[in-house]
């Protein structure tokens, strides 16, 4: 493709992702295909010989299309919303050109910079402590992971070895392998699956903690399992507490666990992969209470800050434990400047990393602070709209407090209609939701995905449910 092929290509590409997000409203948000639908779509081997570009752009509408779930419409409320505007998708183009593998500083300077300058930059937008932070008094500073499921695994990690280095010093007679086979981890079991796995991925124990009535773990609890896990002559070394909880976006009583945890000597690691965003919002900041006393803070804006996927920062207090954990030091990767500044190879799992700042530069220079609260303000909004008018109806009931953009609801009733009625909505394919069950408790949750999304959108979300709710009451009652 030579640079003119590239313009001409790049523009009608442009004007397709135009069209196609402008007008997403109108297309069926889930799609029809049976699997291996695109089998017979495309060829069974790759070219030979060079194809035009517009072969490629017609193939779109043809072969990729009718099985894609469109995420950015208003009418899909699945999930947990994940990011996406022009300015990120602009900067990702970039990313692609400079193309640079940023492992160490010396590997393109920029890119570690840029990393280290935005992540202060969010940091402060939500008051993050600044031990957290780059530029504050400490050693601390952040890193871009892919996702919240490496940033739980990666401080799982740092505080598995800062933990030995502690039992080492009051029983240096004990192998590395007996002290990990004494170490437990612990979290809620309303964490999200990633925190178990970080366990099964980290080679340690891991306990699922039970809530309070409303969801969230408590610190008496905590402090009960501890206490136990003590007695038995185990070491616990590491929490997982959740801000904003996958199934219904509950919140852990950070501010109750995070003493226990310091004087413990037990790291807390704190994920808030969905919730983090709003916290740009000052009202919604009370919901990290408790976060100086924490180690290692995640959020993903990959999730509900305009930022395409992958994003997902990690704020560490003390990031020499992350660094010492993973360091193996080769030759080739060596330069001169090291340990003057930071090499981010050592703050994650693989060696190779893109430049992903520039999708936080962008977004955030062109929304500017105030439009991104006003975003998640609008979607917190309409949450609240869709929550009045599932109140207003007596089928209907909220199972959980509406904090930020998720409500989890259902019609009152046994689980097996709530699951015939979710069967219906994603069989019609108007809209999409997914389900949730907390103890034994099966329910709907509607989140507020799209940048998209205004209130006709939900009024059409909630007659849909509705139509589909009476259909499936109408043939109970016959
Ligand atoms: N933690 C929470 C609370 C989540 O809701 C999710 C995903 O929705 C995750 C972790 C995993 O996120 P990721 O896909 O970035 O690993």
């Amino acid at each position: 493709m030579d640079p003119n092929e590239f313009k001409d290509f790049s523009k009608e590409m442009t004007d397709f992702i135009v069209q196609y997000l402008e007008n997403i409203r109108e297309r069926r948000v889930l799609p029809i295909v049976q699997p291996g639908y695109m089998k017979p779509l495309v060829p069974d081997e790759a070219p030979q010989y060079p194809e035009a570009w517009q072969n490629i752009m017609n193939d779109i509408e043809r072969v990729i299309m009718p099985g894609v779930t469109h995420w950015h419409s208003p009418k899909f409320h699945a999930y947990f919303p994940t990011g996406q505007s022009y300015p990120a998708i602009v900067a990702d183009m970039l990313s692609g050109a400079i193309a640079c593998i940023g492992f160490t500083w010396i590997a393109s300077p920029a890119c570690t910079e840029l990393e280290v300058i935005m992540l202060d930059w969010l940091g402060k937008m939500i008051e993050l402590p600044k031990e957290f932070l780059a530029c504050g008094d400490g050693n601390g500073g952040g890193v871009i992971q892919g996702t919240a499921s490496e940033a739980t695994l990666v401080a799982l990690l740092g505080a598995k070895v800062k933990k030995i280095k502690q039992i080492k010093e009051l029983h240096s007679e004990w192998t590395d392998n007996e002290i990990v086979g004494k170490l437990v981890a612990y979290g809620s079991l309303q964490a999200h699956s990633s925190v178990e796995r970080a366990g099964l991925l980290g080679g340690i124990q891991f306990r699922l903690l039970e809530t309070d009535g409303k969801h969230r773990l408590r610190g008496e609890t905590f402090a009960t399992a501890i206490r136990v896990d003590k007695e038995q002559g185990l070491i616990p070394f590491y929490v997982v507490v959740t801000l904003g909880t996958t199934s219904s976006c509950t919140f852990d009583r950070l501010d109750e666990i995070g003493p226990i945890c310091n004087s413990e000597k037990i790291w807390l690691h704190v994920d808030a992969a969905y919730a983090g965003s709003a916290f740009i919002c000052p009202e919604f900041r009370y919901l990290m209470n408790g976060i100086e006393r924490a180690d290692s803070f995640n959020f993903n804006p990959h999730k509900w800050m305009l930022v395409n996927f992958d994003c997902s920062p990690l704020w560490l207090k003390e990031p020499t434990y992350i660094i010492n954990a993973f360091n193996v030091d080769p030759l080739y990767l060596k330069h001169d400047l090291q340990g003057c500044v930071p090499d981010y190879r050592h703050w994650q799992i693989p060696l190779g990393r893109r430049f992903r700042a520039l999708k936080l530069w962008f977004v955030l220079r062109l929304y500017g602070i105030e439009n991104l609260q006003k975003y998640i303000r609008i979607h917190v909004a309409l949450a609240h709209e869709f929550e009045e008018m599932v109140l207003s109806d007596p089928r209907f009931e909220i199972v959980e407090e509406v904090i930020l953009g998720l409500v989890c609801f259902r019609l009152k009733g046994t689980n097996e209609l709530n699951e015939a009625l979710l069967k219906r909505i994603n069989g019609a394919g108007n809209i999409h939701l997914v389900p949730s069950k907390i103890q034994s408790n099966f329910f709907l949750r509607l989140a507020i995905c799209s940048r998209f999304t205004e209130s006709k959108d939900i009024e059409y979300s909630w007659k849909e449910i509705k139509l589909r709710a009476e259909e499936l009451l109408d043939g109970q009652s016959l």
